[in-house]
């Protein structure tokens, strides 16, 4: 019997631990649980080298409970350790017994968990006494008891033990009594050992019997021991990969597909990426991915440690350059992982990259599926969108895709503006903006369809990536001013009339949500519509920016603005012109020449005043009159206006054109409609 003290500096190593080392304290069982399969994989390693030429037996790794005595225990018939080793290995705990070990079989220990820490002592974490009862494979070796009740002092003797590896038992302390469920810890081991390589066995196997669940005489092997992604994918069908994604992600759809990464070299990373259908925003969950280092889990939090855009994929990556133990800051922060996350994000686009090479056609149909994908990896990754811009694909309202230099050659010929920049025209909405495609269309242009959640982004970042390329919505102008190859063409009205007929118009327009409307005149064409509502493209952007952030409430919450373009090419428009010149057009020319008459005078005398340096003269009389004499006309033309049902329908039909006409105003046109019938 020897008595001793832990080799570490301070004496107050436990308390640490147990308070500080790792926030989650069920983790001790899976540190437990991997030395054991550790120790398991050595003696394997061992007997292939012909190192170990005793009988290897069966191998499992026991996690018991028992209630009565409190205990719960971690055996396995690994190599086990003679006093020797448990000096070495558990008494001077900064050592790590891996070390040397790999050292010795590198090359072909890959699969040998070489973590280094304080795994072992984590279960003081939930225990009041640790012992350790062990009997090494090597020849003559005695069995030996190491036990620990927390403080730095261990006691450490010869023991009997028959059976070679070694028996970890955990008195369990007050605190920590869940961990003598049976339940509890079948979820524990669900979760941290689920895939480890060596079969893990707690419990029986359940049935259901006279109405619950009883034990059977089976062993419960809670884990598989060669998951999916350590198979080589050319033996391993579609129907694998399903299976292996219902299981792991239970209650899903099927996803879309897969990327199996297996790397061996600048790193060793393996894992399964799947792409999961996503319906709408709702579905997007992140965390769905785990991280393994040699198949024991490590986290699912894996934000900041794959690249953003991978956080909407599900599957598992699994890399021994992932470390155990650690925070999810320093994971984030450590080089090796950096190094992986740009990695898995430069295998992600090739692979899309060779898809798209392989089967366009397939590829294409995909697209609409996983579009959110790549755009979300366009818009966060600088690297990926460098990648993504080969197979990235534009589709248009009619169904057809079209890489971006496809799409570039499409449209030069047709749609560069006065200026030499490349318009392209976009929807968002098809039925919706219908009307607005179709007028684009017939002037030969290419209308793209933009729908997607991440696609009002995708707008922002196409035109700061694609040199000499605006993207314009096809609502947000006149068909024949979306891309202008022309300077603008006057609208033929004089000043006066053009005072006249923008409020005759302006008086008219109903309210529609508190939106503005600025009236305008151009002479388009005498066959295009009467009169076209349409949005500032900036504008726009903003507002549905604001819609997506908040924060940005300030866009949100100014009202609408539109451009109301009366063109005075067409015919009704020009008859509402001549009626009214001819109907009211004495009086208004009147009353707008004393208003310039007024103007004239106010601005003579400040003129004035400015030049002799004197204040600026008090002008309130002539200000007054010329607001009541707008007034006048505003009340003079807008009653005339309320006369004519032809100034009424142009509005209508605008508005009903871009789905502003709404309720009432609806009804109302409805039944003028009819009348004028
Ligand atoms: P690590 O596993 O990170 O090296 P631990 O504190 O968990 O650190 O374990 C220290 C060492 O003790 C291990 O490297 C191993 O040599 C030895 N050891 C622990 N558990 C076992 C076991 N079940 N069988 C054999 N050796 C073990």
């Amino acid at each position: 019997m020897a008595n001793g003290k832990i080799g570490v500096t301070t004496e107050n190593i436990f308390p640490v631990i147990k308070k500080f080392l790792y926030s989650d304290h069920e983790i001790f069982l899976r540190e437990l649980v991997s030395n054991a399969v550790d120790a398991t994989q050595k003696i394997r390693t061992l007997a292939s080298f012909g190192d170990f030429k005793g009988e290897l037996g069966t191998l499992d790794v026991h996690v018991d409970i028992d209630k009565e005595k409190g205990t719960l225990t971690v055996t396995d018939r690994g190599i086990g350790m003679d006093a020797d080793d448990v000096d070495k290995y558990i008494n001077q705990i900064a050592f790590s017994g891996a070390e040397e070990f790999l050292q010795k079989y590198k090359d072909t220990a890959n699969n040998i968990i070489g973590h280094f820490g304080l795994g072992f002592y984590s279960a003081f974490m939930v225990s009041k006494k640790v012992e350790i009862r062990s009997l090494s494979y090597k020849e003559g070796a005695k069995g030996v008891l190491w036990t620990c009740d927390g403080s730095p002092e261990y006691t450490m003797e010869e023991c009997d033990k028959s059976d070679r590896g070694t028996s970890i038992t955990l008195y369990i302390d007050d605190e920590s009594k869940e961990f003598l469920e049976q339940a509890r810890i079948d979820t524990l081991l669900k979760k941290y050992c689920r895939f480890l390589p060596v079969p893990v066995i707690s419990g029986k196997k359940q049935e259901w019997k006279d109405g619950k669940m009883t034990d059977t005489d089976e062993d419960n092997v809670v884990n598989a021991t060669e998951p999916l992604w350590t198979k080589k994918p050319a033996d391993l069908t579609d129907e694998d990969y399903l299976k292996f994604y219902h299981e792991l992600m239970p209650g899903q759809d099927d996803p879309m597909f897969w990327i199996h990464l297996n790397v061996d070299y600048p790193f060793t990373l393996t894992g399964i990426l799947y792409f999961p259908k996503i319906k709408n925003e709702f579905d997007v969950r992140k965390d769905r991915i785990q991280l393994y280092s040699n198949q024991v889990y490590v986290t699912d939090q894996v934000e900041g440690v794959v690249p953003e855009f991978m956080t909407l994929m599900q599957g598992v990556i699994d890399s021994p350059d992932i470390p155990l133990n650690v925070s999810r800051s320093y994971l984030q922060a450590d080089t090796a992982v950096k190094k992986i996350s740009g990695y898995i994000s430069k295998k992600v686009a090739e692979k899309l990259d060779s898809m798209f090479k392989t089967d366009r056609k397939s590829f294409e149909e995909k697209w609409d599926d996983i579009k959110v994908f790549i755009e979300y990896g366009m818009l966060t990754d600088e690297k990926f969108f460098e990648s993504a811009k080969k197979f990235y694909l534009l589709k248009d309202v009619n169904g057809k895709y079209f890489t971006l230099e496809e799409y570039h050659t499409l449209v030069e010929g047709e749609q560069k503006d006065k200026d030499g920049r490349l318009v392209y025209l976009y929807a968002t909405d098809k039925t919706a903006q219908y009307s607005y495609i179709q007028a684009a269309e017939d002037k030969g242009y290419s209308v793209l369809l933009l729908d997607g959640q991440l696609e009002p982004h995708m707008v922002g970042l196409l035109e700061q990536k694609l040199d000499g390329v605006s993207l314009v919505r096809v609502d947000s102008d006149t068909p024949e001013r979306l891309i202008r190859k022309t300077d603008e063409k006057a609208s033929g009205l004089s000043a006066d009339q053009t005072e006249v007929m923008t409020i005759l118009f302006k008086s008219q327009i109903p309210d529609v949500d508190k939106a503005q409307f600025m009236v305008g005149f151009e002479a388009i064409s005498a066959d295009a519509a009467p009169a076209t509502i349409t949005q500032n493209e900036f504008m726009r952007r903003m507002k549905d920016m604001a819609a997506m952030q908040p924060g940005m409430s300030f866009y949100g919450d100014m009202p609408a603005s539109y451009a109301f373009t009366v063109n005075t090419d067409q015919p009704a428009v020009k008859s509402i012109v001549e009626e009214t010149e001819k109907a009211i057009g004495a009086k208004t020319s009147d009353i707008l020449k004393q208003i310039a008459a007024l103007n004239d005078e106010i601005s003579t005398a400040s003129k004035e005043a400015q030049e002799k340096k004197e204040s600026a003269p008090d002008m309130k009389e002539q200000n007054d009159k010329v607001a009541a004499l707008r007034a006048d006309l505003d009340k003079e033309v807008s009653a005339y206006a309320a006369g004519l049902p032809k100034v009424k329908q142009i509005i209508d039909l605008a508005l009903l054109q871009s789905g502003l006409l709404k309720g009432a105003a609806l009804s109302e046109f409805i039944k003028r409609t009819a009348k004028l019938l």
